[in-house]
């Protein structure tokens, strides 16, 4: 599989939620065959629910780009993975949860599998999702709609409320190196 370049939104609204999101960047960088090459500011953001309506604990959201030579539905997998060992509650997924991932874009390519769709179908109608995204990438092409992020993010219907966060992501938990010295004996 030939490196791609792919965005991976992140979400946390339970418990240490600037926690939660630092570690799900550290365990990105230690993925095979990828490498986290950019991040986005952190957010905070109002909860929406996909039928519009209001939830209860606000989240943190942020974007990652990944370049990785791992399938679709292998990032996929272990996304899921990664979620669960961060706690997440597969009986109740709609509730609080620990850390949310979504493929959002990989590459150019459209993914229309079951439980894979890509680009992630509600992308464009997200503030959460695109305050982040144009952030990172503003001139990036939506494969199947052919406009910027930064043209999505001036269309945008949302109102809710996303709020840029000042600190930093990710400084608290950096990869350790591939290769550490052996403690001596
Ligand atoms: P959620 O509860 O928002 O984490 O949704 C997870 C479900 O959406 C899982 O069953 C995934 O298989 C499915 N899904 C479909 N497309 C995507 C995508 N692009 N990224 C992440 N999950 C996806």
């Amino acid at each position: 599989m030939p490196q791609e370049i792919v965005f991976i939104g992140i979400g946390s609204n339970v418990g240490d939620r600037q926690d939660f999101c630092d570690r799900a960047i550290t365990l990105m960088n230690l993925l095979p065959l990828s490498q986290v090459t950019g991040v986005s500011s952190y957010y905070e953001t109002e909860p929406v629910d996909p039928e519009g309506r209001q939830g209860e604990n606000w989240f943190y959201n942020g974007v990652v780009r990944l370049e990785t030579s791992l399938t679709p539905e292998c990032l996929l997998e272990i996304l899921q993975e990664t979620e669960r060992g961060l706690g997440r509650d597969d009986t109740h997924r709609s509730g609080p949860r620990p850390m949310d991932f979504d493929i959002l874009l990989f590459g150019q390519h459209h993914i229309a599998q079951e439980g894979l769709t890509v680009p992630h179908p509600r992308l464009h109608l997200r503030r959460f999702v695109l305050e982040p995204l144009a952030e990172l990438d503003p001139a990036y092409i939506h494969p199947t709609l052919h406009c910027s992020m930064n043209d999505l993010l001036e269309a945008l219907d949302d109102t809710s409320c996303v709020t840029k966060l000042s600190f930093k992501p990710g400084s608290k938990y950096s990869p350790r190196p591939a290769c550490s010295t052996p403690p001596s004996s």
